[in-house]
């Protein structure tokens, strides 16, 4: 017998009524449990309400534009009711939890004013299915999960949104558009997901710096009463490891996007049309049809004239990674973030440094003062020879190494080295994707301009990460991807991060967000700002370490922090305060007062603030700066 049930506004967290929206069924449509029913907008959100249990919608109680809160009667559902629309698969009674969770997304698509009759093609993954997805759709609770594979009438490929390019920055974008009820294709041409920054970036360069990193603790043990001896080196398991880390996060994503039911597919994709890319595949060029897409084909590596690239002894970061061998003599050229994090990784294993950069400091961009303990440590430490404002003019491979000769007022003489990493910087690939297809243009420098939902000039095209303007990492790909993925999922979002932190992960670690003192006078910005010399920090010293510094600086009217740098062990993690600090404009105090444990290095961050308050202990200041 049916059984009337009252679906009611849940809790919202609020005692304002908030805006009736959109209507995601009508009656005499089956629902399942969690199916969303309505969508519900305040000024801060919108939520769509889940429907509590299977059934038929009896009679809907509002309409869009209505205002509602808490407890008041949306719709009428008649329960137990086989909804014999439905099909055998999708019975009301019993629905899988992980069925109807999936089911749920779809119905806040257009299609959900389309009779009961539309819905069976979702609930159709049953769990022996032919997915081609690996085995973990054999896991009880996944089973019933529906793999979505793109159709379309005609047998055409069709996604709702199609992502292409599966770094950080889309393969963020295809899992968030998966969670929001999208029917997603995620395109690569690589065989394993994660783009640049799991396979040859991020995660690879991380593992090899903390080895360095270790090796460079160890024999400073020696020291302080610990000596080991010389480091044996296995490089064949230095790979292992790197390339171990780097398998375990790229499976991982695997398994997530199979989970998701999000398709992938392999090959290299252009677009032919608004609507549509063109894949090549190893079995031939196939075409996929969408709804929306987000572009989040990355970058490559800008190669440098005059370089013998065919030259197995010249590499580039992706070589560079694969530790072919230690070289005895390394020329670096390009003292930019990967010349660095690289050089780092071949001193602490051995080798003779010689890094030219062709402007007048190491990292441009990143104040001086938290660069200086970097260059002091890599030429005391590693004797590294550090040559600014010079450029190679050429590289000639010969028998007994790389002749290379330089240009510029601090250029060394011409002379030979065992290998060479060039690092000169990254480039977008915006180029290689058929973007006039589409009626797309790239800016002058090469990138896809967007607006601040990730739009490109054609509104259900969007661009995400190193594709498009703004600094080349990862952390800003991902952020991009979740927007551009609410976005094209009818989300209110919007890209209004204020700061995007930078980090270098050489030793010591060098990281800055929002102002740095090199902007702030190059545009007169007024500025005040609080300095902690890890030379006083208990946990620094303890750790063998004086060479840190925490900075930060205030608006000197509001107290606010306007931007930070921090050089140091561990500066990329303390940075994430600080980026915070700014998103939640925190004054001077709001740090100072914030209790850090003791010793940690987090504790510089509040000493640094309490520097600018004129209230530090741990350090003696001038009388005229106490308060
Ligand atoms: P990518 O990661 O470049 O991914 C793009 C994907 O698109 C790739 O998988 C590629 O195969 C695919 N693709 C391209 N064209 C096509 C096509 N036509 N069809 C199909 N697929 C295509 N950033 C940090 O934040 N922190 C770090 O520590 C860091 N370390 C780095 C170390 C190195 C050595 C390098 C090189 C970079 C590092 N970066 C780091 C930068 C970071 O890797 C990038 O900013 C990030 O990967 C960009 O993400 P993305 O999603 O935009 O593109
Ligand atoms: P980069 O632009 O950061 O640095 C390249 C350096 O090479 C610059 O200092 C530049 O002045 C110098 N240079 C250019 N032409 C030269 C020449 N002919 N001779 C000598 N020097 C020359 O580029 P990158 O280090 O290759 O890194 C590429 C991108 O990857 C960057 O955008 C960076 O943000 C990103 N990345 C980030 C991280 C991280 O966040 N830890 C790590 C690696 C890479």
């Amino acid at each position: 017998m049916a059984e009337i049930l009252e679906v009611r506004v849940p809790d919202l967290g609020t005692d304002d009524q908030v805006d009736v929206v959109e209507i995601l069924v009508a009656a005499g449509e089956s629902v399942a449990v969690d199916d969303g029913l309505i969508t519900l907008e305040s000024d801060k959100a919108s939520m769509d309400v889940p429907s509590p249990a299977a059934g038929v919608v009896e009679k809907v109680r509002v309409k869009a534009g209505d205002k509602v809160g808490e407890g008041d009667l949306i719709l009428t559902l008649a329960t137990e009711v086989e909804a014999e629309d439905a099909g055998p698969e999708a019975g009301a009674e019993d629905p899988a939890p992980a069925e109807a969770e999936t089911d749920s997304h779809d119905e806040s698509t257009p299609e959900s004013d389309s009779p009961p009759a539309s819905k069976p093609e979702r609930d159709t993954g049953t769990p022996g299915e032919d997915t081609g997805r690996p085995a973990e759709e054999d896991t009880p609770s996944e089973g019933a999960r529906e793999v979505r594979r793109p159709a379309a009438p005609g047998g055409a490929r069709h996604a709702e949104l199609l992502v292409l390019g599966a770094g950080p920055g889309g393969y963020t974008a295809a899992f968030r558009a998966a969670d929001l009820g999208k029917k997603v294709v995620l395109v690569d041409r690589e065989a394993t997901l994660g783009g640049v920054c799991l396979n040859v970036g991020c995660i690879p360069s991380k593992a090899l710096l903390h080895v360095a990193r270790v090796v460079d603790e160890a024999a400073d043990l020696a020291e302080h009463g610990v000596a080991f001896g010389e480091p044996k080196l296995d490089l064949d398991k230095l790979r292992g490891f790197k390339d171990s880390v780097v398998g375990r996060l790229t499976d991982g994503l695997a398994t997530m996007a199979g989970k998701r039911g999000v398709e992938v597919v392999r090959g290299e994709g252009r677009l032919i049309g608004t609507n549509e890319v063109a894949v090549a595949t190893d079995d031939g060029e196939i075409t996929i049809g969408f709804d929306s897409a987000i572009l989040a084909t990355g970058s490559r590596v800008v190669r440098l004239d005059g370089i013998p690239w065919d030259d197995p002894r010249v590499m580039d970061s992706t070589g560079a990674l694969e530790v072919p061998e230690v070289p005895e003599r390394l020329l670096v050229v390009g003292g930019g973030i990967i010349g660095l994090e690289m050089a780092n990784v071949y001193a602490a294993l051995g080798s003779k440094l010689t890094i030219v950069e062709l402007l007048d400091g190491l990292i441009p961009g990143c104040d001086r003062d938290l660069v200086r303990p970097l260059e002091r440590r890599f030429k005391k430490r590693y004797g590294a020879e550090i040559h600014l404002e010079t450029r190679v003019e050429e590289i000639k491979p010969q028998k007994n190494g790389l002749k290379a000769t330089f240009g510029g007022d601090d250029a060394p003489e011409p002379r030979l080295f065992d290998r060479a990493l060039v690092a000169v910087g990254r480039r977008p690939n915006g180029d290689r994707i058929g973007l006039e297809a589409a009626g797309l243009e790239l800016d002058e420098r090469g990138f896809l301009p967007v607006d601040d939902q990730q739009r490109t000039a054609v509104p259900h095209i969007f661009a995400i990460g190193d594709l498009v303007p703004g600094p080349m990492l990862a952390h800003k790909a991902s952020h991009e991807g979740k927007v551009a993925a609410e976005v094209a999922a009818g989300e209110k979002s919007g890209f209004d991060a204020r700061v995007i932190p930078s980090v270098a992960y050489t030793d010591p670690e060098i990281a800055w967000v929002g102002l740095t003192e090199t902007e702030a006078k190059a545009e007169g910005t007024p500025y005040e700002v609080g300095r902690f010399p890890w030379a006083a920090s208990g946990r620094s010293l303890g750790m063998g370490r004086d060479d840190g510094l925490t900075k930060i600086l205030f608006d000197p009217a509001t107290k606010r922090v306007l931007g930070a740098g921090v050089v140091g062990f561990g500066a990329g993690d303390l940075i994430a305060e600080l980026a915070l600090a700014i998103e939640m404009d925190c004054e001077a105090a709001d740090l100072g007062l914030t209790i850090h444990p003791h010793p940690t290095l987090s504790e510089t961050v509040a000493f640094a603030a309490e520097v600018f308050e004129g209230t530090v202990t741990d350090l003696y200041l001038p009388r005229r700066k106490r308060r």
